[in-house]
């Protein structure tokens, strides 16, 4: 995941830090002797060794410098290496700010598909604004006049040591196994040091339901991931160093029960999602109301970030094709002149819109939001619907647990106030 360095993480998601760990920022903490753990948004774990530092991950670019300040605060020795779990700007681009004065280009180990990752950023950067101002609760226009969104490009220090599907490096008598695993993208890589018995899953465990659906972003790999985390708690890690969120320090137990919980978690989507698509493939909004998501009062597993009802859609993605499976969406009509067909039947606009608001006062926000979407789409100039849809959609968000539903519903109450449903 990525984020805007410009607004505390903890207050864009109306959390404390004390309430979700996911928001936990702070460090260093030593997790393990001569091993440090920072967090600013995201995580950096620092392995002194006696040939230099191996760094897991780097920050966003605009956080490298306060991450890095953190570990100075211990450590003056030169980075060795880097190694980046993924290649998302909040964990490849900071290493700059880690370095030395006057030491050599460190190794920078990645998987190999993360140099064509850099390339589909600069092919997609203003969508990738876009879709990230969404994400994050702004407006397309607040991404065009800031740079922070825009910096999706290769970074400056990239990898120059790429591997297939597992690499052992030793230095300075520690090693490390780098595990390549498909889960939040393609390029994802999880770090485990057996000689102090330190574990970084990168973003394979953020403290949270697992970034496996995020609506705006490209396939994300459920089935892996459970699968890497399995051989994970294998290892029975003593300390845990995570890509967002603090660190476990000194407790296998506890990180074992985390691990293998997520694992069950996603699985449990996986299969009932399965399930569904095999039973003669019904429309992919029965089937994410068919499955049940896990119940679990875990802290670790609460919807803060992304939730379950995405990492079906998601899961769907993965096994089939984009078409909904409802017949009139195969090649649909534009939606304006369904719209507007709608509300004439209706009696206009704000006919929709009043008994949306009716739906959402009896407490169905799903329902309400619909209408809602006919009314804007059939009457965009009209003020009174374009304010009462960014009404309903503010209302919507506030009642939202993950901040990627929250923060999109609130784009759709900007985009309403400008006669606009994301166009
Ligand atoms: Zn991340």
């Amino acid at each position: 995941m990525a984020d805007s360095p410009m607004t505390p993480f903890h207050e864009m998601a109306g959390k404390s830090p004390e309430e979700a760990k996911f928001f936990w920022s702070g460090g260093p903490v030593e997790v393990a002797p001569r091993t440090w753990f920072q967090s600013f948004l995201s995580g950096v774990t620092a392995f002194e060794t006696d040939a230099g530092l191996v760094l897991v991950d780097s920050g966003l670019r605009q956080l490298g410098a306060k991450l890095a300040g953190m570990l100075r605060e211990r450590t003056k020795a030169p980075v060795h290496s880097a190694i980046f779990t993924q290649g998302h700007i909040d964990h490849a681009f900071g290493l700059k700010d880690f370095l030395v004065p006057g030491q050599a280009r460190p190794r920078i180990v990645a998987h190999r598909a993360m140099p064509e990752r850099f390339r589909r950023y600069e092919l997609t950067q203003r969508l990738n604004a876009a879709i990230n101002a969404r994400q994050f609760g702004g407006s397309v226009n607040r991404a065009e006049t800031t740079d922070e969104f825009n910096n999706f490009r290769t970074p400056e220090l990239a990898p120059d040591t790429l591997y297939e599907d597992r690499l052992v490096l030793s230095v300075g008598g520690l090693s490390f196994e780098v595990h390549h695993c498909r889960g939040e993208t393609d390029d994802h890589s999880w770090i485990w040091c057996p000689e102090r018995r330190v574990l970084c899953p990168g973003d394979l465990f953020i403290w949270g339901v697992p970034n496996a659906g995020n609506p705006q972003k490209v396939q994300r790999y459920p089935r892996d991931w459970a699968l890497g985390l399995r051989q994970m708690a294998a290892l029975e890690p003593r300390s845990l160093c995570p890509g967002h969120g603090g660190p476990v320090v000194d407790d296998a137990a506890l990180i074992r029960r985390m691990l293998l919980e997520t694992a069950d978690y996603l699985d449990s989507l996986l299969q009932q999602t399965l399930a569904a698509l095999n039973d003669s493939a019904p429309p992919h909004v029965d089937i994410v109301h068919r499955v049940q998501p896990p119940q679990t009062d875990s802290p670790w597993l609460q919807p803060v970030y992304d939730e379950a009802e995405f990492i079906v859609r998601n899961i769907i993605r993965y096994y089939g094709g984009w078409w909904s499976g409802r017949p009139s969406e195969l090649k649909p009509a534009p939606r304006d002149g369904l719209a507007r067909e709608v509300a004439a039947l209706a009696g206009g606009a704000q006919a929709l819109l009043t008994r949306a608001e009716a739906l959402a006062q009896a407490g169905d926000l799903r329902l309400a939001c619909h209408l809602a979407d006919y009314a804007l789409e059939a009457a965009p100039a009209d003020k009174a619907v374009c304010n009462g849809v960014a009404a309903l959609y503010e209302r919507r968000a506030a009642r939202e647990t993950s901040l990627m539903a929250r923060n999109i519903f609130r784009s759709a109450a900007a985009y309403a106030r400008d006669g606009r449903a994301f166009a």
